[in-house]
């Protein structure tokens, strides 16, 4: 077996890692994603955040206009080019979230104090403007509270009146213009797919943009509305539906069907259910989605302190840990990126922080997932074998990304690199959890020299040594999607050998 090749040169296939990277990337199973923004913006911040291990960046259509953007994406794509590394980007498309009007006065608003709030273009004088009409019609008396920004300034709506919504403060704090505005149990939700969304998930396709989240997503016919505009715009993104209303929670189900992945966005789910709900929140939403073979990212607040201080809170760091060991694919920075002090050493604190997590091994359960298809049958018996022989690493072939993801799904708690023939499928695989991706260059005659091609090139990318075992699942069919059906073991041999 693979006699007859031997000394033929197995071209080199895998694009390398460099080597000092190696100890940064390989390892470490939990993904980051980094919001850009000002901070990263400054020349050189994105190259070294790549250079240092970021898995993928987010761009928030909440904040900057389409040229920005532009020139963030393609500064992103220039980074992973020049690292030889797929970097994932996630373009965030912002939703339907209220703003106080640009024309509110700032004043600290004290408990007990009477505010009077109009759904309007302009703020008349003395009431603070929303620029949305349906807020008389929204709102509740006696019912309903109006929460502003993270939920500092509250008040209960007394009552509406020729327009007015006439609120009394419960909660003290500052009332800022642009400032983001919540009505609980309100009578209209805005749909998440309305206005400027359909804009900007086309911008999102011109940016090729790997993943497109969708904010304040109700059910899955949110997602559904999202992807057929993608469909129509030729965008072949993941999707990701951002659970951050109660009422995507509720649905969850419908939502993870429909969806390639979901956000436990933490800031807006705290607004709406308290934040008192989001720690249990964060484990069942997390613990549904993988289960179901979904990517799950957790955001908001994981590192706040790093946005000025230049190390995070103990408890920051527990956070972090604490989202790893419920099982998180993904961990996200927002403003401590966007807009931080320190952005390159705020993922470097957070890489850290994961690796560490994940070397107890009386934490490393892996998640009992369902098995639901031939494919996932096959690789977690691929997975239960690299666990029993004492592999070093998975190797898997994957077209469309598929059989990389039914691997992952049973949480191998070793490296799982994943071998792609397109850039795009390497950068869609570089957030999910555990795997490593790679391009897959040379030519196979056979089966064998197939396999050949695969180990040699794991070698370089998972950092393999001689004598380490390899467990290789590919489809014996090599090129057909979802053809996974062999399994085999192959050991690394020394210095100038070959695979045996
Ligand atoms: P945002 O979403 O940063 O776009 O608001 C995340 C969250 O609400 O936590
Ligand atoms: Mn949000």
């Amino acid at each position: 077996m693979g006699a007859g090749h031997e000394g033929e040169s197995v071209e080199a296939c895998v694009r390398p890692l460099g080597v000092a990277r190696l100890s940064v990337v390989v390892g470490r199973r939990t993904k980051i994603l980094a919001t850009l923004g000002p901070a990263t913006d400054r020349p050189g911040v994105i190259d070294e955040l790549v250079r240092g291990g970021l898995d993928g960046a987010r761009i928030n259509t909440a904040h900057g206009h389409p040229d920005d953007w532009r020139r963030q994406a393609a500064a992103l794509r220039a980074a992973s080019e020049s690292a030889g590394r797929p970097v994932a980007l996630l373009v965030d498309i912002s939703g339907p979230k209220l703003r106080l009007l640009e024309d509110v006065l700032p004043r600290e608003v004290l408990v007990g104090e009477s505010v009077t709030f109009v759904g309007a273009e302009e703020s008349p004088d003395g009431a603070r403007g929303v620029a949305w009409p349906d807020l008389i019609n929204a709102v509740i008396p006696g019912v309903s509270e109006i929460v502003i920004g993270d939920g500092a300034p509250r008040f209960s709506v007394v009552t509406t009146y020729e327009g007015e919504v006439r609120c009394t403060c419960i909660r003290k704090g500052p009332v800022e213009p642009r400032k983001g505005i919540f009505v609980t149990h309100s009578r209209v939700e805005l749909p998440a797919m309305g206005g400027h969304e359909v804009e900007h998930a086309e911008i999102a396709a011109e940016l090729e943009a790997d993943f497109i989240a969708l904010s304040f997503v109700r059910s899955g016919q949110d997602i559904r509305r999202l992807r057929s505009i993608l469909d129509s715009v030729g965008s072949t993104a993941r999707v990701v539906a951002k659970i951050e209303r109660l009422s995507a929670f509720d649905a969850l189900d419908d939502i993870l069907a429909v969806s390639d992945g979901v956000m436990v966005a933490r800031g807006d789910l705290g607004v709406q259910a308290g934040v008192a709900r989001v720690p249990i929140l964060q484990k069942e939403i997390i613990h549904r989605a993988v289960g179901d073979g979904k990517l799950a990212i957790t955001a908001t607040q994981m590192l706040e302190s790093m946005i000025t201080a230049p190390a995070p809170t103990r408890a920051e760091a527990t956070d972090v840990a604490n989202a790893i060991l419920d099982g998180t694919s993904t961990l996200m920075l927002s403003a401590e990126t966007a807009v931080g002090e320190h952005p390159v050493e705020v993922v470097r604190v957070m890489g850290e922080i994961a690796l560490y997590a994940q070397s107890e091994p009386v934490y490393q359960q892996d998640i009992e997932a369902p098995v639901e298809s031939r494919a996932e049958a096959l690789m977690q018996s691929a997975v239960l074998l690299a666990r029993q022989v004492g592999a070093a690493a998975i190797v898997v072939p994957t077209t469309s990304g598929g059989s990389a993801r039914a691997a992952i799904k049973y949480r191998p708690q070793l490296p799982l690199v994943a071998l792609c023939r397109d850039p795009a499928v390497a950068r869609q695989l570089a957030l999910d959890w555990g795997v490593i991706p790679a391009l897959l260059e040379g030519e196979a005659d056979s089966a064998e020299t197939f396999v050949e091609l695969m180990v040699s090139g794991a070698i370089e990318v998972a950092g393999l040594r001689p004598g380490d075992t390899v467990v290789v699942a590919y489809g014996s069919t090599l090129e057909r999607p979802g053809s996974t059906n062999v399994i085999v073991l192959r050991q690394i041999a020394g210095a100038g050998g070959r695979t045996a």
